[in-house]
């Protein structure tokens, strides 16, 4: 016999909601944490005084977001900082040409426009793509006809495509032939977009504090083995066995397919193809600190077009959150993948090269730099979050969280087909893990102390 009624595998974001709400409808749950904190992929970091949040930044846009509900509930103080879906435009963007001079404001207006005028067209693309088509092969179909029906010449459309490209490395981690014509289908933002300049961690105490309660987190446990029957579950750890009548098991699409995890029996086919065909992605942040500012004034981004670009093309201003001269930039994709083995003498060298091009041989370099290694963390699954590959389908997400044998649920970020890849994926995957666990519909502010009328 156990006292424990669920055990949730993970304190990250979807296994704190689940945890929350259940011990909230009276459940006896046990949280297991590989790690020795809270939060998983929300990681703020402050060392030497700065906060600097190593996973999750952003909230994409703060409309009928639950994030943004229980982030406002939790007191954490936010900052607008609407360019962090990849937009070419919204908010003041520096935009560089190939040869390292600023675009005029009527030529970043065209190129903008450009923009815009293949994404209207990329719907119907990716409607008429073939099951195993690629992001490349849908943006190929929107740009051969918006620039015949235009008349673009190569190098007018080559800015286009190379923007396409980024947003693919940016937005989901992965080369533009490596993720599938749906891969993107999520990418809509309803309003402003916001950034936590005391730390985005904040949320992950909240859930896990509760308003007058803890939940019992068991620290530096790492889970190994779950084996499933219909009465039950059995969790073998590091730090001895669990058993309960049932899981919601949170790790990443990486760690489910990696050998150091097992489930038995192995799950159903129904779960196993979709979460076959997710893959963790390769994206890391670089913080770079200044001692003084040399780039563009009243500017969120910074961006530069053509083949120097081709890792690093895009700078964002972070000066406002941080305090001081900052600009943060990304490893995404084949770059970070590339870099993965560099010492940050070698990275930085390499994005200096780049800025000294924009703004003079002059410039200093960075005071202070910090850089992530997701790629090389075995409980975020070697990766920073999953994507898409091709013949994937955009439901595999929601597939993932099928009950298994009635006693199994996974939950995440990679389950949720609304918007994948997310915080909000994470807190909703978990809302929706803890609805299934008790058999009922439960208003998933309970996990932020509302939803009590
Ligand atoms: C660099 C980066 C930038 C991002 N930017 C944004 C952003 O701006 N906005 C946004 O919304 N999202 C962003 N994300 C994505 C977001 O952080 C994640 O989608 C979300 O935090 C995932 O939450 P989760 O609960 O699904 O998974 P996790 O947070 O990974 O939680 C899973 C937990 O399981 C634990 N675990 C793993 N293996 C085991 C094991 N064997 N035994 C026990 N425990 C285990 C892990 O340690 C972890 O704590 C970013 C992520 C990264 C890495």
């Amino acid at each position: 016999m156990t006292d424990i009624d669920t055990i949730v595998i993970g304190a990250g974001i979807a296994g704190l909601t689940a945890a929350r709400l259940l011990a909230g409808a009276g459940r006896r749950v046990v949280v297991l944490e590989a790690r020795d904190r809270i939060g998983g992929r929300v990681w703020t970091d402050r060392t030497g005084g700065f906060v600097t949040d190593r996973g999750a930044s952003w909230i994409h846009g703060i409309l009928d977001a639950p994030v943004f509900d229980a982030s406002s509930a939790f007191g954490m103080p936010m900052i607008e900082f609407t360019v962090g879906g990849y937009q070419p435009d919204s908010r003041p963007i520096a935009h560089y040409a190939p040869t390292g001079v600023r675009l005029s404001a009527e030529d970043a207006a065209r190129y903008v426009a450009d923009i815009h005028a293949v994404d209207a067209a990329m719907a119907a693309a990716i409607e008429a793509s073939a099951p195993d088509a690629s992001y490349r092969d849908v943006t190929e179909v929107a740009l051969a006809a918006v620039g015949a029906a235009r008349g673009w010449d190569g190098e007018r459309a080559q800015r286009v495509r190379e923007y396409l490209e980024h947003r693919s490395e940016e937005q989901y981690g992965a080369w533009i032939e490596d993720l599938a014509a749906h891969g993107l289908d999520d990418d809509q933002i309803a309003g402003d977009e916001v950034v936590f300049p005391e730390g985005y961690d904040a949320l992950a105490r909240g859930l896990a504090d509760g308003r007058s309660d803890g939940l019992d987190v068991r620290l530096s446990t790492v889970a190994t083995r779950v084996e499933w029957r219909p009465d039950g579950v059995d969790v073998e750890t590091d730090r001895g066995p669990f058993a309960a009548r049932d899981i919601v098991i949170t790790v990443p699409v990486g760690v489910l397919q990696s050998a150091d995890f097992s489930i038995e029996p192995p799950l159903p086919a129904e779960v196993a193809e979709p979460l076959s065909r997710l893959r963790m992605n390769a994206f890391e942040k670089i913080f770079l600190r200044f001692a003084e500012r040399f780039w563009d004034d009243d500017v969120y981004a910074i961006r530069q077009q053509g083949p120097e670009g081709a890792w690093w093309h895009s700078w964002y201003d972070l000066t406002a959150l941080h305090g001081g001269p900052t600009l943060l930039t990304f490893a995404a994709g084949p770059a970070a993948r590339a870099t993965r083995d560099w010492s940050d003498a070698e990275v930085v060298g390499s994005i200096m090269t780049q800025l000294r091009r924009l703004y003079g041989p002059g410039i200093p370099g960075p005071v202070a730099v910090q850089r992530t290694d997701w790629q090389d963390d075995p409980f975020a699954g070697h990766g920073s979050y999953a994507y898409m590959t091709l013949g994937s389908r955009t439901s595999d997400h929601d597939a993932l969280a099928t009950p298994v044998g009635g006693v199994l649920h996974l939950a995440g970020e990679a389950t949720w087909t609304d918007d994948p890849a997310t915080v909000t994926a994470a807190l909703c995957s978990g809302h929706r893990a803890a609805e299934n666990v008790l058999g009922r519909a439960i208003p998933i502010e309970r996990a932020w102390g509302g939803g009590l009328g």
